[in-house]
């Protein structure tokens, strides 16, 4: 066995986008830090992921999840700008718009989404069939409803992942890829060692940011929890420049379009465990969707394809705060389609948590069960 490496004030789990941005967020508030990650950073959901960052407000919210969303919202430029100057790099986040759309089976489901934007009083725009045209040009002649949402944003999520890594690699967070955590030593209600094969490591917090993995990991702390992966598919397609500019959605399926040209086409949802790889008929679905939409996308160049493992957690909410029955452990994950979007915030009460500042009321609801 192993001696104990020299303590940090907190171990984080997984580095993903949830555990760089905890990580990001504590050191700049001058705690010490150590991402234990089991392969590379970013390189399972968060690099799998479309970018997509729907809008919110957290001054009209009332769910936990508008108050996450509304907060991340705001948090978004600031990240971005804070990133640059430290880091160089542009994590390619602008507020580039999206329509909503509905095709022929689907008004319900937009009227529905509709309403909580109405609700939330976020920025809408009903869009008359010819102003919807004139907007998105390429959009197939018999989509007639549309809405805008100007506040909608996007991010490159592979750049921001680096520029955190840089970030949190400048503010001196001790980072470790390759170093999966396989087993903890509790001494009562407190996590005394963290396990890997090649070295145990202490800390006064340790904070578990796995995403999909996160019951897995749980479960050598001998607890039982319910996240489960969800997979996901997305497709890249090549065309050009400005073909759309606004990111087109449809419920859960969208399209993506990068300044360069490229567009996204996302995203499938499978239970299938944990099973990364595409499928036949989920590339197939997901490009007679786009096609449905934006019919020049079948001349466009297909780049690429593939899938990542969302981590879900029943009831829909990531699961954000200490766990039950411990008294140096927490949780942040179960972010499922929104962990990019939701990463600022999720930061912001991680390190509430663990500074002892005043927490915010509205996120009770998602303290881990
Ligand atoms: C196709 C697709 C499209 C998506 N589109 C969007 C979008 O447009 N907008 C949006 O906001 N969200 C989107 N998402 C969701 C988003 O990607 C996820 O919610 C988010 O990435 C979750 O981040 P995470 O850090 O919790 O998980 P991950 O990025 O998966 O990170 C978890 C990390 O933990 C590590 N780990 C696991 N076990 C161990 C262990 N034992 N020891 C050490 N490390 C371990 C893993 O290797 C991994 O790096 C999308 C997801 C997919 C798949």
């Amino acid at each position: 066995m192993s001696l104990p490496h020299p303590a940090a004030d907190v171990i984080v789990i997984g580095g993903g986008v949830i555990g760089l941005s905890i990580a990001w967020e504590l050191a700049r508030n001058n705690v010490s830090v150590r991402v234990l990650e089991q392969g590379q950073f970013g390189q399972e959901a968060s690099w799998a992921g479309a970018g997509m960052l729907p809008p919110g407000n957290p001054a009209a919210a009332r769910t936990a999840e508008a108050r996450l969303r509304g907060g991340s919202h705001l948090l978004w430029p600031e990240w971005t700008e804070q990133l640059r100057s430290l880091t160089g790099i542009d994590n390619g986040f602008h507020r580039c718009g999206g329509v909503e759309v509905s095709l022929p089976e689907s008004h319900e489901s937009l009227d529905a989404r509709i309403a909580v934007w109405q609700a939330e009083q976020v920025a809408i725009e009903p869009l008359a069939t010819e102003h919807l045209h004139t907007l998105v040009p390429a959009l197939h002649p018999e989509i007639a409803r549309g809405y805008l949402l100007p506040e909608l944003g996007q991010v490159r999520n592979p750049r921001h992942l680096k520029a955190l890594l840089q970030a949190c690699a400048s503010s001196g967070v001790d980072l470790r890829p390759g170093t999966p955590v396989v087993d903890f030593v509790r001494s009562g209600d407190r996590i005394s060692t963290v396990r890997t094969p090649c070295e145990d490591f202490t800390a006064g917090e340790v904070i578990v940011a796995g995403g999909a993995w996160t019951r897995t990991i749980l479960q050598r702390a001998g607890l039982e929890t319910d996240f489960e992966p969800v997979r996901g598919q997305i497709v890249l397609l090549e065309t050009r420049p400005s073909l759309i500019r606004h990111v087109i959605e449809v419920g859960n399926r969208y399209l993506v379009p990068r300044p360069d040209g490229r567009v996204l086409i996302g995203s499938t949802e499978d239970r299938v465990g944990f099973e990364k790889r595409t499928t036949a008929g989920g590339i197939a679905g997901l490009i007679e969707f786009a096609r449905r939409l934006i019919p020049e996308l079948g001349n466009a160049r297909f780049e690429r394809c593939w899938a990542g493992l969302r981590p879900f957690a029943p009831g829909g909410l990531p699961r954000i705060g200490r766990v039950p029955g411990t008294s140096n452990l927490s949780v942040a994950a179960g972010h499922f389609r929104a962990g990019l979007q939701l990463s600022p915030m999720t930061a912001v009460l991680i390190r509430k948590l663990i500074l002892g500042q005043p927490g915010d009321e509205w996120s009770d609801e998602l303290r881990p069960r």
